[in-house]
């Protein structure tokens, strides 16, 4: 096995197992729980391997949100045996569905090979709401931002956040400097709300990244939310500056800009998703406007 598969204790009732993304393990009334298994090619048998140790089954996978990374390996782990496969009503569509995954996360159908993710598509069996117990101890916290239906899980007895996407190690954050999400603005809200849990005393485990608590973990939030602000002042001011501007170039020249990414199609798409978001913010705040212009719609500062 390794060394960074390799199970770690967590808490009494919590392990995880590292990667990316991170998986989480919480023991149930009802049998051994996963967390975002995650993808890869032998991640199932790790996982199924991590159980056997703890001498458990599987009853239930749980998914903090409906991307591929998070979900592809579930369906080995639920083959030849009734599984039940948690996540928030919201994220159901991307779960059961490609073209609402690649709707949300592309803005729009794309090819498989284009988006050169396993095309997994699973069916949900219990709809999460925010702030219930899905199972003793356990609760759905909302962190939404990431994808519209982003959860978290609060292992209580434990004092664990599994915060998955709502939050970016810094060494992911840097590399892709716009991070990526379907709504900036509620991601934000989300990081400040983990803010309050980490206050509480919990430690919080990215999806990708290592696990921190206290002043490191604050330090993590508080890099997060300054690289969104960073995005936010870099539309703002390419608009005011350069507009009136479309979308596609703004991608490609905030791309250029603030990250460290690859600049192919793929990678500016998904920085695309992330800017619409920002240039809705700007334009609820009335702070630029949309265009036609050139044969093509186009943003610039308000009048
Ligand atoms: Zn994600
Ligand atoms: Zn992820």
């Amino acid at each position: 096995m390794h060394m960074m598969e390799r199970l770690r204790k967590l808490g009494e009732r919590t392990w995880i197992l590292p990667g990316s993304p991170n998986t989480t393990i919480v023991e149930s009334d009802e049998g051994f729980i996963v967390i975002d298994p995650g993808i890869g090619g032998n991640r199932d048998r790790i996982i199924e391997n991590s159980i056997k140790e703890l001498q458990g089954e599987i009853s239930a996978i749980v998914l903090t949100h409906g991307h591929t990374d998070h979900l592809a390996v579930a369906q080995e782990l639920i083959k030849g045996s009734k599984k039940r496969i948690f996540a928030h009503r919201l994220c159901v569509g991307l779960i059961e569905s490609l073209e609402l995954r690649f709707n949300v996360v592309y803005g729009g159908v794309v090819g498989k090979r284009f988006a050169s993710m396993p095309s997994v598509i699973l069916k949900v069996t219990d709809f999460i709401e925010w702030n219930e117990e899905i199972y003793p101890g356990i609760r759905a916290i909302d962190l939404h931002g990431h994808t519209p239906g982003h959860t978290g899980f609060a292992i209580e007895d434990d004092e664990i956040l599994v915060a998955a996407d709502s939050i970016l190690g810094e060494k992911v954050l840097r590399r892709f400097g716009i991070p990526f999400a379907s709504d900036l603005r509620s991601w934000i809200n989300s990081l400040e709300k983990l803010r309050e849990y980490v206050e509480d005393g919990y430690k919080v485990v990215p999806g990708h990244g290592p696990i921190a608590e206290k002043k490191r973990a604050i330090a993590m939030i508080e890099k997060n939310i300054f690289t969104v602000k960073k995005v936010y002042d870099y539309v703002y001011d390419i608009i005011s500056k350069k507009g009136p501007i479309d979308l596609e170039r703004l991608a490609v020249l905030a791309t250029k800009e603030l990250s460290e990414a690859q600049l192919s199609p793929r990678q500016i798409y998904l920085n695309r998703t992330a800017l619409a978001s920002v240039i809705g913010w700007l334009q609820e705040e009335r702070k630029i406007e949309a265009i036609v212009n050139d044969e093509r719609v186009m943003f610039k500062a308000h009048d």
